[in-house]
């Protein structure tokens, strides 16, 4: 029987034959804080441990021929069930390049889950027959290839962790980030006042907060146009949303003589 602890908000468990790697999180900063604190529990499932041959391998030949090897259904399987046995009610997420590419705006609908197992694949990837019968949702973290799941594990664990409350101390950080509401975060500046004869812009020294908050809220809406046009494309401006954005054009254009 699993261990419950009262303060845990998410469960991971997580079919691997890379166990170590995921130190990477659990050993550092605030997502190895929060493991540590309980609010996250991680569980590994190698399906090493689960291969009934002598050699205890993991992959085999695909079958009409082709490169390189697939992982093979029974020591995945195996692991699965494990895992499910203990972490009753789970999603089932498979890491794969042809999975929904994962938006900032996915995660609070993941955190719901509350019981997430994530499979990593390696080689080529995994028998199909795990993918029909054992899978519930596929997720890309971008459209490249990587050499296993784990990062892609690991990416997905980072930013859904982050978003518990108690993990990261201030929400407000959290509501301010880049992509909460389709717009880039503020350019940002901490001490010295003046370095290399850069200065910070003088209206953040002033202590004024309302005029500090329209500064800030008018550079992330430039920065999104700028840098992500897109995003603000999907954006309700409001009225002071839309002046702000239109004084920073009109600076940005006679600056840049554009
Ligand atoms: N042959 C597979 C294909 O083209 O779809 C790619 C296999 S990839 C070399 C090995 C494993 O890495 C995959 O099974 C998957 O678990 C993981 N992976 C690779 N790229 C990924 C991505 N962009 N997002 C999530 N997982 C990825």
């Amino acid at each position: 029987m699993k261990k419950q602890h009262n303060n845990t908000i998410i469960w991971f468990d997580i079919i691997t034959i890379f166990p170590e790697m995921f130190r990477a999180i659990s050993d550092f900063g605030i997502i190895g804080r929060a493991i540590k604190k309980k609010i996250i529990d991680v569980n590994f499932f190698n399906p090493r441990n689960f291969a009934e041959n002598k050699y205890k391998s993991v992959d085999d030949r695909p079958y009409g021929g082709g490169p390189g090897m697939l992982m093979s259904f029974k020591p995945l399987y195996l692991a699965i069930q494990k895992s499910k046995s203990i972490l009753k009610d789970a999603t089932v997420i498979y890491l794969t390049p042809q999975g929904k590419e994962l938006q900032q705006n996915d995660l609070k609908r993941l955190i719901s889950k509350k019981k997430i197992i994530f499979i990593c694949g390696r080689y080529e990837g995994i028998d199909q027959r795990i993918i029909d019968n054992q899978v519930d949702e596929e997720w890309s973290i971008g459209n490249y290839i990587l050499t296993g799941g784990e990062l892609a594990a690991m990416v997905m664990i980072d930013a859904i962790s982050r978003l518990i409350p108690g993990v990261i101390k201030s929400k407000k950080s959290i509501e301010e980030d880049s992509f909460s509401n389709n717009l880039l975060d503020y350019p940002n500046y901490t001490r010295p006042k003046m370095i290399q004869k850069m200065s910070v812009p003088e209206l953040l020294l002033s202590g004024n907060h309302d005029q500090i908050r329209t500064w800030r809220l008018k550079q992330a809406l430039g920065t999104t146009w700028i840098k992500r046009p897109d995003l603000l494309e999907k954006k309700l401006l409001t009225l002071e949303e839309k002046i702000l954005l239109a004084e920073f054009k009109k600076k940005f254009r006679e600056k840049n003589n554009c």
